[in-house]
């Protein structure tokens, strides 16, 4: 069989050869647990230290400001839960609930952690609805802030249509806001960025994009599972929710996962390095000679989210007639790897809640099909899954048009 072709890069990507090297050592010789004084215990914690340097030195922040986590997933939950804790222990005000604002189409994590808040009657959450295109707008985050909100929550880029959002906009737009604010005696509001897909891509300097807390995990960027940060501006009101030791400035307790971090950081001293910056510009290369192909040769397919306001790796196709699932099983067969949406819930059959959030019907949404590339995607991949594509489609609509035809 010929060699497979990975083409959802937004799903996970590899550990890039170098990551895996510097990784090993801690599995063995270097096993110590950073939390130990002796000199096994310092010097995972001097290596941690490294990777945190490395890691602020990227967000442009203190290390001080970074907590390493085991992935977005824990991150998101940190900021909702622990957001809506610190109101609860330090601005509460009697029989007021904190106000969330976030949007329709976020990671389940997030959404997920909103809801269980709301059921449990312990906040109030604004979910902001993208436009067509899978663009949140400023506007309507600004007019959804309410005296008690506390927290804006926003993703970077989405994971499954790889929209870019306006987050420099929200967070300046935020900035005048929370001035006034002072004055009239509110509470500050704090803005959260989900930028594990962005990481890779586009500015993470957490000045220049004004957030207040920025979550990623590093198996996105060719590091490590199991691992991730959550960013914390100094002064943000957050509460720890894992209960346990002091670790990561008694923010996040459990004994750190020294291999992941040491991995996050090196993955992480790679993004801005001029051979991944020459990739990155491949990449949109290779991604933008696809979404024309399909485009073009593939008929009644169309393009789902903004062509130019998108992560450079995403193409996210819509195919009349023909189901997602079908495409993805069909593709497999070929030995291609492509999804319909998030790794998460696409094994779940569910209709994706963010095609759906942008306006797109039930049928549209389910004859949809993610396709990412990364830095080992080559061209020949990328034509040879143009030409499956075509053969598949074509394979799928006949198939359905017969069964159709049964029940005429
Ligand atoms: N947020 C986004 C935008 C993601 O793409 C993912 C992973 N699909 C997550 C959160 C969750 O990351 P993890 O599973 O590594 O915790």
């Amino acid at each position: 069989m010929s060699k497979k072709i990975y083409l959802d890069y937004a799903a996970t990507t590899p550990v890039d050869e170098k990551v895996l090297k510097i990784m090993l050592p801690y599995f063995s010789e270097k096993f110590g647990n950073a939390m130990s004084v002796h000199s096994f215990g310092q010097e995972a914690l001097e290596s941690i230290d490294n990777a945190r340097t490395e890691t602020a030195g990227f967000f442009g922040c203190s290390p001080s400001e970074i907590i390493f986590t085991s992935g977005a997933t824990e991150s998101n939950n940190l900021v909702i839960k622990g957001s809506i804790r610190s109101y609860y222990s330090i601005t509460r005000k009697s029989g007021e609930k904190p106000h969330i604002i976030t949007t329709k189409f976020e990671h389940h994590c997030v959404l997920d952690a909103c809801k269980l808040a709301e059921k449990d009657g312990l906040a109030e959450i604004t979910y902001i609805t993208p436009n067509r295109e899978g663009i949140v707008s400023t506007k309507d985050v600004q007019n959804a802030i309410r005296p008690n909100t506390i927290l804006i929550s926003v993703m970077y880029v989405n994971n499954e249509i790889g929209t870019l959002q306006p987050i420099a906009e929200i967070g300046k737009m935020l900035k005048k806001i929370n001035a006034e604010r002072i004055e009239k005696k509110l509470p500050q509001i704090s803005f959260h960025t989900d930028a594990t897909q962005a990481i890779n891509y586009f500015n993470c300097n957490v000045d220049e994009i004004s957030v207040d807390l920025l979550s990623m995990s590093a198996h996105k960027i060719y590091g490590p599972k199991g691992v991730g940060i959550l960013y914390i501006r100094k002064g943000t009101h957050i509460k720890r929710v894992q209960d346990g030791g002091d670790q990561e400035f008694k923010m996040r307790a459990g004994t750190h996962n020294v291999p992941g971090i040491v991995g996050l950081g090196a993955a992480i001293s790679m993004i801005k390095l001029p051979v991944m910056q020459q990739k990155i510009k491949e990449i949109k290369k290779l991604r933008d000679y696809l979404i024309k192909k399909v485009l073009k040769e593939v008929p009644k397919s169309y393009l789902n989210g903004s062509k130019e306001k998108r992560s450079p790796n995403n193409a996210n196709f819509r195919f009349d007639d023909v189901e997602g699932e079908g495409l993805i099983l069909s593709l497999d067969l070929e030995g291609i790897a492509a999804s319909t949406g998030s790794a998460c819930s696409s094994g779940a059959l569910e209709p994706s809640h963010v095609l759906l959030s942008m306006g797109l019907k039930h049928e549209q949404v389910h004859g949809s099909l993610r396709i990412t590339l990364g830095k080992y995607t080559t061209k020949k991949e990328i034509d040879i899954f143009i030409t499956k594509i075509k053969e598949i489609v074509k394979r799928l609509r006949k198939i359905s048009g017969n069964v159709l035809s049964e029940f005429k």
